[in-house]
């Protein structure tokens, strides 16, 4: 948290209405990453059509000396939708407050942080698909006018009153764009996809974060690394502090190729990236489902996962490199992840239907 959102929270904290504490602000989860992050879009690496998207429209903000439209970035965890909205914040020189959309329950919850917000600030709300319903309404016209009305009690008694906010730049993260509702995702003037990095680009990620967090690596452990990150930056600096453990203690501290190997079988991450729910993912469906099509619901009950995890963490990647198709009937597996697996093709199995 900022000294300027420290001091904000303090304040509303000091004024005694409950309905105004702006307690759904949370900090960011993983502190040991912080230094890890891009400050600016010159430093951030890949994503070139986002990075120019966002730059022309800083750009022309401050050439007219306003805020920002409103952004909504659609992609699967770890692929930078949080380090692009500290970068932007970082770029028009304004405050940026975090929350998330399961922290918000009340409209009052949102208010207590709307009022708060100064002109150009930014308020980000990571997962908000997961918005409850009274919060996303109360969205709708803080977007649009930048005013909130809000009622105070009920039946007879209800009074309403019309807020007034600042004109704040609202940056929403998702991993699932196609639950949001179609007003909320309307109200957003920039919507970017971001894609799984290619493994050059993770290779540079490895690179900058080692030298970071002063760890020695040559350049053959950093594609090893690369290439079992599932497209993510998240994951290649998790590994990275994984295999520097192993480097450290069972090497000479340099990270190589061999080192990658050795400290991700430990790990249970294969060469190809693939973690033990994976795996488990994709053998359920060949064992129990002779490869699919299956219903996720049907998959989540037999591996006891929740689905949600299913579809927002593990199938993107699945779908990405092909080991995974997505029919009306549900999910199959394909033949790639039969041979990954070293199985047999089942005879037929992947035959097209005849016309
Ligand atoms: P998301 O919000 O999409 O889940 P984050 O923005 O939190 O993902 O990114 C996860 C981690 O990956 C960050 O801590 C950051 O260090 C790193 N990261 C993300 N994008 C990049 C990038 N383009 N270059 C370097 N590191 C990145």
């Amino acid at each position: 948290m900022t000294d300027h959102r420290r001091k904000k929270a303090g304040a509303a904290g000091e004024n005694g209405t409950s309905s105004l504490q702006p307690k759904p602000v949370v900090t960011d989860e993983e502190p040991q990453f912080i230094n890890l992050r891009p400050k600016s879009l010159a430093e951030y690496i890949g994503q070139p059509e986002v990075v120019e998207t966002l730059s022309i429209a800083i750009e022309a903000a401050r050439q007219r000396k306003e805020p920002l439209d409103h952004i909504l970035f659609h992609a699967p965890p770890g692929l930078g939708k949080t380090t692009l909205a500290h970068i932007i914040a970082q770029e028009m020189g304004v405050n940026i407050t975090v929350t998330s959309g399961p922290a918000l329950e009340k409209g009052g919850d949102l208010l207590g942080i709307l009022t708060h917000l100064e002109d150009g600030d930014i308020l980000f709300i990571d997962e908000i698909h997961r918005l409850p319903r009274v919060v996303e309404e109360f969205l709708y016209p803080a977007m649009e006018d930048f005013a909130v009305d809000f009622i105070f009690d009920k039946g007879v008694h209800a009074r309403s009153h019309r807020y007034r906010l600042a004109r704040f730049v609202l940056i929403g993260a998702t991993t699932r764009a196609g639950l949001l509702s179609a007003p909320l995702r309307e109200r957003f003037g920039i919507f970017r996809d971001l894609d799984f990095y290619s493994e050059d680009e993770l290779v540079r990620i490895a690179k900058r974060s080692a030298s970071l967090l002063n760890i020695q690596i040559n350049t053959d452990g950093a594609y090893e690394i690369a290439r079992r990150s599932r497209g993510t930056p998240r994951i290649v600096n998790r590994l990275l502090k994984r295999v520097r453990d192993f480097a450290q203690v069972r090497g000479d501290g340099t990270i190589r190729k061999k080192t990658v190997q050795e400290a991700l079988e430990l790990e249970g991450v294969d060469e190809k990236g693939l973690t033990m729910l994976d795996r488990k993912f994709l053998k359920a469906i060949i064992d129990f489902y002779r490869g699919g099509p299956a219903g996720i619901e049907a998959i989540a009950a037999t591996l006891q996962e929740e689905s949600d995890t299913l579809v927002d963490v593990v199938e993107p990647y699945l779908l990405k490199v092909g080991f995974l198709t997505r029919t009306s009937a549900g999910r199959k597996v394909t033949e790639k992840a039969y041979r990954h697996f070293g199985l047999p093709v089942q005879q037929g199995l992947f035959k097209k239907p005849k016309p």
